[in-house]
């Protein structure tokens, strides 16, 4: 016979012995594995109790920053939806009117802001691209969901806990990275 890799094997059509054809040997053989196993390291964890140390790369879902006196960073200039291959972001620009100095930073403002995370693909260029650090992956997963509805992530799901009112939350979400990258300067 010829065959291009040598690896073909013919089929053993003996018949089998008494042993083989009451299979005690092989349940043996399995069990022997699952014993093996049992004394190992065990490489699972009891998530959510236990997680893994995230990399130091990983990308998780957006959020939307606020300067040090709470006020929304986001200008809504688009250059965030205009860096995103995947097209998953969409906002509505407003204009700052008398009195909202104390909400927004900026004379413009994202009235609406969504990220569709079914299309994210967590590749970081709407962070790189944003020139007022308004928005950063975070260090957490973005949560399963039953409807697809649930995906489109809105302004207030984004936007970060105002630091003034809700410092331990926005200590938390600001995350390691960023108590590190202060830790650095
Ligand atoms: S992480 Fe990438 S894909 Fe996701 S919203 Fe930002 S630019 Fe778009
Ligand atoms: S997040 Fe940044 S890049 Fe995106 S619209 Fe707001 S200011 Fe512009």
């Amino acid at each position: 016979m010829i065959t291009l890799t040598n690896r073909a094997k013919p089929v053993d059509r003996k018949p089998m012995t008494f042993i083989e054809s009451i299979y005690l040997w092989n349940i043996f053989k399995g069990m022997m594995i699952t014993l093996k196993h049992f004394f190992r390291k065990k490489v699972t964890l009891q998530y959510p109790e236990q997680t893994r140390p995230f990399s130091p790369v990983f990308r998780g879902v957006q959020i939307l920053n606020r300067d040090e006196e709470g006020r929304e960073r986001c200008t809504a200039c688009g250059l965030c939806a205009l860096a995103c291959p995947a097209e998953a972001i969409t906002m509505e620009a407003a204009e700052r009117m008398p009195g909202e100095e104390t909400l927004y930073r900026e004379e413009k403002y994202a009235a609406k802001y969504e990220i569709n995370m079914l299309r994210c693909i967590f590749c970081g260029f709407c962070e790189e691209a944003c020139p007022k650090d308004a928005i950063y992956l975070s260090e957490t997963f973005a949560p399963s969901a039953y409807n697809r509805q649930n995906f489109i992530y809105n302004k207030q799901d984004l936007l970060i806990p105002d630091p003034e009112t809700q410092p331990e939350q926005f200590a938390e979400a600001k995350g390691l990275r960023e108590k590190s990258k202060k830790n650095n300067n």
